[in-house]
């Protein structure tokens, strides 16, 4: 039977080692947090039994892998209810919605630019100052990258998300599948094991963790590219693999979850001036649920909403931005989610960057036995939670394909 090593049980983990274990493989897995999931993250918040996700939030279409995976276990999907494709500004901000609708259709349509930037192809387009600034505000928070430095298929490949289509998340919190993908590992699963470094030759890995070492003859890598650099391998990755995984792009987001304290209808507001949207959704009941979410995209946005650790500034903006929602003003009584500052990956999720292409035919190439999963070497689905399953599927495909 095949010794495998899978580190990191964030979904590309958790689905590798699945797919590892039904074709056969003896697996352990080792992650360094107190609990699976990596940057899918649900938690309770507010004392109404809501469940919000600090990290990856909606199921969108095409998710095939996911929705199978979760009928699998028996999990249903919650529909949000959401206009998460038809972010619409408002008071001195507002567009007229045919205005919107016109650009949605260009975007949609054959984009100019190549090979230029996003940010190119928007001024080709030549939407008008205030609907290019909204296109331009849409793309910078939902990637966390500046769109100077965003390649045009990342137009192309969001083109689904302009316009209208629903959008889910798992009922409970879309932490229930990696848990349930957990489960099914028993023993084989180790929390709180970060991986200090990976002694490889040809045929064979050695994984030292703080507890001890693990001995096996494959590793699926499924921690994020941004912390690879600070596992130890003996002897050093080099090679087109590597370079392609050193040279990832991350871009940055953060949440801010608000208690809402009179019911309102799912909803979509962007907000150009502060580069955050804002949206209400359905909860597992089909009820409005009760809080609203800011979500802002970019370091510096980041850092001026939430300038010196606290997130007061930004309590405020969403406030005065949702006049129409009855929101509990308190900061204190709201969440703010970061991930630049987390130590197992320090950024959100890989970007399209246009001066450092993804180069996923490098990442699928294996190092000796070490093999790469994760959501920057999912193709299309980089960025998403389907990549990151895909991913890990691809690379036990790989492992056991290798024999
Ligand atoms: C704010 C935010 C919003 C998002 N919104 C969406 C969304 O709406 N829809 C969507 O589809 N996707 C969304 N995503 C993206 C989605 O979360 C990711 O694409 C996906 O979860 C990545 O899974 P992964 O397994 O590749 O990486 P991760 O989830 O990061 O898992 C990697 C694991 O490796 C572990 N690890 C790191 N270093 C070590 C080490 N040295 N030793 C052992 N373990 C290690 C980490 O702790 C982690 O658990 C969002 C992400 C963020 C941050």
């Amino acid at each position: 039977m095949k010794r495998v090593v899978v580190i990191g049980a964030g979904y590309a983990g958790l689905a590798a080692a699945d797919a590892l274990r039904a074709g056969g493989a003896e697996v352990t897995v080792l992650e360094a947090r107190d609990r699976v999931g990596g940057r899918v993250w649900s938690v309770p918040f507010g004392d109404r039994g809501a469940i919000v996700e600090r990290g990856a939030e909606f199921i969108l279409p095409g998710y095939e892998v996911m929705e199978g995976m979760a009928e699998r276990f028996g999990i249903p999907l919650v529909l949000k209810g959401t206009p998460y494709g038809r972010r619409i500004p408002i008071g001195e901000e507002a567009v007229a919605p045919e205005e919107l609708q016109r650009a949605f259709e260009l975007i949609n349509g054959e984009v100019p630019g190549d090979p230029g930037s996003v940010a190119e192809a928007i001024d080709a387009l030549e939407l008008g100052p205030e609907l290019s600034a909204v296109i331009r505000t849409r793309v910078q928070i939902s990637t966390g990258h500046p769109a100077e430095d965003l390649e045009l298929q990342v137009l192309e490949r969001g083109a689904s998300a302009f316009g209208d289509f629903d959008n889910y998340t798992l009922e409970g919190g879309n932490m229930r599948l990696a848990d349930a993908l957990a489960a099914d590992l028993g023993g084989a699963l180790h929390l709180s094991s970060p991986v200090r470094a990976v002694r490889w030759s040809d045929d064979a890995v050695t994984v030292v963790t703080d507890a001890g070492e693990v001995e096996a003859e494959t590793a699926v890598i499924a921690a994020p590219a941004s912390v690879l650099g600070e596992i130890d391998f003996e002897p050093a990755l080099s090679g087109p693999t590597a370079e392609a995984l050193a040279a990832v792009r991350y871009g940055h987001n953060a949440k801010l979850f608000v208690e809402m304290l009179a019911p309102a209808p799912p909803s979509a507001i962007l907000s150009v001036a502060g580069h955050f949207w804002s949206y209400t959704q359905l909860g597992a009941d089909g009820e409005p649920s009760p809080f609203a979410v800011g979500y802002a995209g970019t370091l510096p946005v980041i850092e001026s909403l939430t300038g010196g650790g606290g997130h007061e500034r930004w309590v405020e903006a969403l406030v005065e931005l949702r006049s129409d929602l009855e929101l509990d003003p308190d900061p204190a009584h709201a969440l703010l989610s970061t991930w630049h500052d987390d130590p197992w990956v320090r950024g959100a999720y890989s970007a399209g960057s246009l001066s450092e292409p993804l180069r996923e035919d490098e990442m699928e190439r294996p190092i000796g036995p070490l093999f790469f999963a994760g959501e920057h070497t999912a193709r299309e689905w980089h960025g998403l939670m389907e990549g990151a399953l895909r991913s890990g599927q691809r690379a036990a495909a790989q492992v056991l394909e290798a024999g």
